[in-house]
C-alpha cells in the first residue's frame, strides 16, 4: 500500500534553491540567490573558529546572549525576540502559531518563493494577491482579500524577486484596515539595501501596531546565508506561542558566534552594504540605457521582466557564465554580486534586450 501522506501537499513542491554557477574555463557567477558576494570578515571567521571545539554540546536553546543583543538594538524586551535557523523558519513558525486548517494566509504574488509553502505546511489555505502592473504589492487589494478566515498577512519589503517597496503611509493606511486580531508579517530581508526615504521601518510600525511581525535576517546583508540565523520582533505574546513551534537547537553555536561577530563589525558591513547598492545602481543605469523599463530595486538584485522569453534569457546569462533565477513566462532575478561578475550581466542583458525587441 502507497504511505498516506496529506493530500493537501500536492499542491506545492519543494524548496527550489537557486541554480549553481556554470561550469566554464572563464570566470562564471551564481547571481540565483541573492547572497552576500563579499568572504566572510576575519573577526567573524575567528568567533567561528573559537568555537569550533564545543560542537560537541547542543547550542544554547535559548540563543540568550543573541537575543539580548537583537533586543537592545531593536528597542524591545528580549520576550519579543525570537530566532530561528533562518528568517525562513521564524516566518514559518509565526505562520504555524497562527494558523492551521481552514485558516487563510495572504500574501502578494510574485513574491518570495517559500511563502506558498510554508502556509501549505501548516495546513492553512495560500491567498496570493496579484502584483501591481508596476510590480509592487498592491495593498488594497490585498486588504480586500482578508476575510474573517485570514489569520495573517505577509507583506515582503522590498519584496523578492521584484525590488519595489511599499511606501510607509500606504503600508499604514493598509495596516489601519487590517483588524488587530490578524498578524501582519513584514519580511524585511532586505531592508538594509533599501534607500527608498518613503520606505517604512518596520519596527517602527510595529511600536505602533502590535500585531506587527517584524523579520531580519543575517543572510543577506550580513554574509552569513551558509550559518542559518535570522530573527523577528513581535508581541511577547505571539512569541511565546511561536518559540513553541520552532525546532529546538535551530541556531547553532557556531551561527550565533558569528552572528554576535557581526552585530560587533557592523560598521564594516555596513561599507559593504553601500558598496552593492552602489553597483546595483551601476547596473540598472546600464540596463536603462539598453531601453530595460525595470522596476526600482531595493533588494541586492535586480528583476528583469523577460515575460514569455524567460527560457531563452536564461539560456544566454548561462552563455554569458551567469546563473540567475529564472521564474518561467515572468522574469529572471539577477543578485548584485561580484564586481566581475556585471561586465558579464550587463553584456547579456543588452542580448536579451535585442531578443526582446526583434
Ligand atoms: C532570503 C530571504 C529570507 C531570509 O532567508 P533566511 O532563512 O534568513 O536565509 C527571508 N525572506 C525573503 C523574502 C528572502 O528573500
Amino acid at each position: 500500500m502507497p504511505v498516506h501522506y496529506r493530500r493537501q501537499l500536492d499542491a506545492i513542491a519543494s524548496y527550489r534553491p537557486g541554480p549553481p554557477p556554470p561550469q566554464r574555463d572563464y570566470p562564471t557567477y551564481k547571481l540565483s540567490s541573492n547572497e552576500n558576494p563579499f568572504p566572510p570578515l576575519p573577526s567573524v571567521r575567528q568567533a567561528i573558529a573559537d568555537h569550533l571545539g564545543g560542537i560537541n554540546r547542543y547550542p544554547q536553546a535559548d540563543a540568550a546572549e543573541l537575543v539580548s543583543a537583537l533586543a537592545e538594538r531593536a528597542g524591545v524586551t528580549t520576550d519579543e525576540v525570537v530566532v530561528g535557523a533562518g528568517s525562513v523558519e521564524v516566518i514559518s513558525a509565526v505562520v504555524r502559531a497562527v494558523a492551521g486548517a481552514q485558516d487563510e494566509i495572504v500574501f502578494a504574488w510574485r513574491s518570495f518563493e517559500a511563502y506558498p509553502q510554508l502556509v501549505v505546511a501548516a495546513g492553512a489555505t495560500p491567498k496570493p494577491v496579484p502584483l501591481t502592473a508596476a510590480w509592487g504589492h498592491d495593498l488594497a487589494a490585498m486588504a480586500r482579500a482578508v476575510t474573517a478566515a485570514t489569520r495573517c498577512v505577509l507583506v515582503c519589503n522590498p519584496n523578492n524577486p521584484t525590488g519595489t517597496v511599499v511606501t510607509a503611509a500606504a503600508l499604514d493606511d493598509f495596516l489601519d484596515q487590517v483588524p488587530d486580531d490578524v498578524t501582519v508579517v513584514l519580511d524585511e530581508a532586505y531592508r538594509h539595501f533599501d534607500r527608498d526615504r518613503d520606505s517604512p521601518d518596520g519596527l517602527d510600525c510595529y511600536r505602533r501596531h502590535p500585531n506587527v511581525v517584524v523579520c531580519h535576517t543575517f543572510s543577506k546583508a550580513y554574509g552569513l546565508a551558509g550559518l542559518r540565523v535570522g530573527q523577528a520582533v513581535m508581541s511577547a505574546a505571539l512569541a511565546e506561542q511561536a518559540r513553541k513551534v520552532l525546532i529546538p537547537f535551530g541556531v547553532t553555536d557556531l551561527a550565533q558566534q558569528a552572528a554576535l561577530a557581526s552585530l560587533a563589525a557592523e560598521a564594516e558591513l555596513d561599507q559593504r552594504v553601500d558598496q552593492l547598492v552602489a553597483r546595483r545602481r551601476q547596473v540598472e543605469a546600464a540596463l536603462a540605457a539598453q531601453g530595460w523599463e525595470l522596476p526600482a530595486s531595493q533588494g541586492n538584485f535586480v528583476w528583469l521582466p523577460t515575460g514569455a522569453v524567460t527560457a531563452t534569457a536564461t539560456a544566454i546569462l548561462d552563455r554569458h557564465g551567469l546563473a540567475g533565477r529564472p521564474f518561467a513566462g515572468e522574469g529572471v532575478r539577477l543578485s548584485v554580486g561580484e564586481t566581475e561578475s556585471v561586465d558579464q550581466l550587463i553584456a547579456a542583458a543588452a542580448e536579451i534586450r535585442q531578443r526582446l525587441d526583434d
